[in-house]
């Protein structure tokens, strides 16, 4: 059994006591309209991120007559993505996880030179919370009348006021849920069968999902995401070192804290902070950034808008709050110049990172860029693996498919190589049709299976040989699998 008692055991020291609550409810976070230039950069970040996310399905990609013309697209009937000019097929999945893992090394990367800086401008979460704080902020007013509001009792006007803030959240949680489905078919035609009725139970299933699930994270949760659920921040903070660029108050030159009266009364004995918690009422989060580097610092930078603005206004120089290193804020203290933050990028992590992204990139684009559109898989039967027939010929039977990976039909020539004497055939030509080569035709961007008989001489032995296909365009575009001929006396 557990010893719940805070008392010592002999010899033992003295132990911290118990925390007076083990569970705190939210409190909810009000934070305060402020300008700037980082919040002018939040919301740059935010057009274009949801600029891009609601207008990239209505983009058109001509791609010809036999294929889609949207120009992002996962098509999951035809296991397909398509983007802009590049489609990607199932076995081409590595492709994706190229660029998942670029994806993750950009992580490290932007976590390695300028902090939390994902988190605080580009991260789904961290937009959509925006999105909705500025929906209150609409309809309720800036964080004073908010807080009133919260505090106020029921009447009708504060249902009136919370049931049209609700309905705006669920219109934006759809509009996102929305969206999202127009990715995975024809956008156009999808939005016309989502609104008749017709489209897949599966587009309205996953509609509700994303709109409750927008709703409750982006308008409800808000910084609870952050600080609770999502792994990232504890990820970061181990990749964080005291050369990494972090929000940071410098408390060498704002403490002690004392307001302008104080000051002015007692001159030299306070900092610069005047106390005055503008940086608390603008942050997203709801954290005093005073206390130093924390987890639900997502690295927004308002508290510098709102401080510079301060400062400004009390006639001290900025940057009380402000994007700074751990090593330069020491620097700083010790009255030594800071050094100029390009300066932070400039070291061996940041550029190691830099060239592996790079690399994969590189290594993606010139896979793209010499990636042939003919695919050839062959699987030979193995049961029986061989006949022989009645005028002593070997005959083996295989199942090929032919990708032809172009948005046009095109005409595969199909040989069999290092193979003497042997003769093909396939269950859309006849026996007596059998030739070294034969000539299949394959559907625009379709895989084309075809059962393919191939037959040798009496007394071939066993033995290696390969199918190769030939595009007959102008491209001449080959694919060559080896496989093996079966034969009697063979060992398997
Ligand atoms: S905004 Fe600046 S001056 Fe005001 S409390 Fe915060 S750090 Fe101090
Ligand atoms: S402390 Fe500053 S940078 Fe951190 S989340 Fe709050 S406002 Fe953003």
């Amino acid at each position: 059994m557990h010893n719940l008692s805070t008392a010592p055991e002999p010899g033992e020291a003295e132990r911290d006591p118990q925390p007076e609550k083990l569970y705190e409810a939210r409190a909810a976070v009000h934070n305060k309209r402020i300008d700037g230039p980082f919040r002018r950069f939040k919301w740059f970040v935010m057009l274009v991120t949801l600029g891009i996310y609601y207008v990239t399905p209505w983009l058109r990609w001509d791609r010809g007559p036999y294929a889609p013309d949207q120009a992002v697209l996962v098509d999951m009937a035809n296991r397909r993505f398509y983007m802009f000019g590049i489609e990607i097929w199932p076995h081409e999945f590595y492709f994706v996880a190229g660029l998942l893992i670029m994806a993750g090394i950009g992580l490290f990367l932007i976590t390695s030179a300028v902090g939390r800086a994902w988190c605080g401008y580009a991260c789904p979460q961290t937009v959509w919370t925006d999105l909705f704080q500025h929906v209150d902020r609409f309809v309720d007013g800036d964080r004073n009348a908010r807080v009133r509001l919260d505090a106020a009792p029921w009447t009708w006007g504060k249902v009136t006021r919370r049931a049209f803030k609700w309905s705006l959240y669920a219109v934006i949680g759809f509009a996102t849920g929305g969206a999202w489905i127009l990715y995975f078919a024809d956008a156009p035609t999808l939005l016309r069968d989502f609104f008749t009725g017709q489209a897949a139970s599966i587009a309205y299933i996953t509609v509700a999902v994303l709109t409750l699930t927008t709703v409750t994270l982006g308008g409800f949760m808000r910084e609870q995401v952050c600080i609770y659920m999502c792994p990232w921040p504890r990820i970061q903070t181990a990749m964080l070192d005291e050369k990494s660029l972090m929000v940071t108050y410098k408390d060498w030159r704002g403490e002690p804290r004392g307001s302008v009266k104080k000051a002015q009364k007692n001159p030299g004995e306070f900092g610069d902070c005047i106390d005055c918690m503008q940086c608390v009422a603008v942050c997203p989060t709801g954290i005093d950034i005073r206390e130093g580097a924390q987890i639900g610092c997502i690295t927004c930078a308002l508290c510098i808008d709102a401080c510079d603005k301060v400062m400004a206004e009390v006639g001290r120089p900025r940057g009380l709050i402000d994007y700074a290193t751990l090593e330069d804020c020491e620097r700083e203290a010790r009255g030594e110049t800071p050094r100029p933050p390009w300066r932070t990028l400039l070291r061996p992590r940041i550029i190691a990172y830099t060239l592996i992204w790079a690399s994969i990139g590189l290594g993606l684009l010139f896979a793209l860029g010499v990636r042939s559109h003919t695919d050839l898989t062959v699987s030979p039967d193995r049961n029986p693996p061989f006949m022989l027939m009645s005028d002593g010929s070997v005959r083996n039977s295989f199942t090929l498919k032919l990708r032809n990976m172009e948005s046009r039909p095109r005409d595969m020539e199909i040989a069999v190589e290092g193979l003497l004497g042997a003769v093909m055939w396939s269950d859309t030509t006849r026996r007596e049709d059998a030739a070294a080569t034969q000539i299949v035709n394959v559907a625009a961007d379709q895989t084309q299976t075809v059962r393919a008989y191939v037959m040798a001489p009496g007394g071939t032995p066993a033995q290696d040989f390969a199918f190769r296909i030939t595009s007959q365009d102008e491209q001449r575009e080959t694919d060559t699998v080896e496989t093996r001929f079966s034969a009697p006396g063979d060992q398997p």
